[in-house]
């Protein structure tokens, strides 16, 4: 067997080209266009990069952006402060705090201080109890891409086993419990599980997000299987690799995401979506 490859990039655009249309309409009804806010502190390469390809996302979908770069020895407190002045902030509609935050900052309570209605990551604890119980709320980006990536390629979830590795508070948990909602049988399992394989071994749809590379061989994958791979590692080779063996792997699944290009693109057009979702929940509470 030779899996499909749902490809990110692919599904991204398209996404991302419908935004565009909404968007547009969303400027014709209420006047202007939805608006993200993004705070960088200090100059850590990847979180730069990871910052610009937001700010690249939300020019090519058409909505406002503002980008904010504070000096990696800014205080907490003035970082504190700017939050509350974006909070109360009418024509933004989410803020999102590039992490890791320098040493001397407290990251959840910087998370804690962004207005729940803004909170575009989905990482206030508001946000957070809201997805465990089942209320309204905003949904961190990785977990809500693998879940349309699973929607969009046409993979049934309902009364599926799945089985997600890794229990991140922002990938591993959240996903496991939107698998759930979607009524799926969800296995978590995570390093100190004992026997791996057998776990995947029973995985309908298998979600990896460990960040060990190459951690699942190809003949831990069940015949049949989708995998989505949300890890991102740099190889000995000096390349991105995930957390699956992507070659072994494609001869059991009937569907794989690839890394790069498969949950990576993904992430960022959730973040335009969930802007998107801020601002209309914003329109509609005026
Ligand atoms: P994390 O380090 O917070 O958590 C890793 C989890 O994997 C832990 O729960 C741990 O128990 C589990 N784990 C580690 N080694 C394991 C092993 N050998 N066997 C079983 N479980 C193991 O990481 P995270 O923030 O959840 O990120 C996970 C991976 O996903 C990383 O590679 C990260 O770069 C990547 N990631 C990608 C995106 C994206 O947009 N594609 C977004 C977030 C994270």
């Amino acid at each position: 067997m030779s899996a499909t490859i749902i490809d990110g990039k692919d599904l991204s655009l398209a996404l991302k080209d419908e935004m565009k249309v909404q968007i547009a309409q969303l400027e014709a009804k209420y006047g202007r266009k939805p608006c993200l806010s993004v705070i960088i502190v200090g100059e850590d390469p990847a979180s730069q990069s990871y910052v610009r390809g937001k700010i690249k996302a939300a020019a090519y979908v058409g909505m406002d952006s503002r980008l904010i770069e504070l000096p990696a020895s800014v205080s907490q407190d003035e970082l504190l402060s700017l939050i509350r002045d974006l909070n109360a902030d009418g024509g933004v509609d989410g803020i999102l705090v590039q992490l890791p935050l320098p040493k001397h900052i407290d990251s959840n309570l910087v998370i804690e201080a962004i207005a729940p209605a803004k909170d575009v990551d989905g990482f206030h604890p508001v946000n957070v109890a809201n997805l465990w119980l089942g209320l309204d709320c905003m949904v961190p980006c990785t977990p809500k891409g693998v879940m349309k990536m699973l929607e969009r390629a046409g993979i049934e979830v309902a009364g599926k086993t799945a089985v997600v590795v890794g229990r991140s508070n922002i990938v591993g948990k959240p996903v496991a419990k939107l698998l759930l909602d979607a009524n799926a049988t969800v296995i978590l399992a995570h390093s100190r599980t004992k026997d791996l394989k057998a776990m995947t071994l029973q995985a309908d749809i298998l979600v990896a997000a460990t960040g060990a590379i190459g951690l699942i061989k190809g003949d831990m994958v069940k015949p049949g299987a989708a995998v989505i791979d949300v890890g991102i590692g740099r190889g000995a080779d000096g390349k991105l690799h995930g957390d699956v063996d992507f070659e072994s792997a494609c001869e059991r699944a009937a569907y794989i995401t690839p890394v790069p290009g498969g949950v990576g693109p993904m992430t960022i057009t959730m973040l335009m979506a969930n802007t998107i979702e801020c601002f209309i929940k914003r329109m509609h509470a005026c």
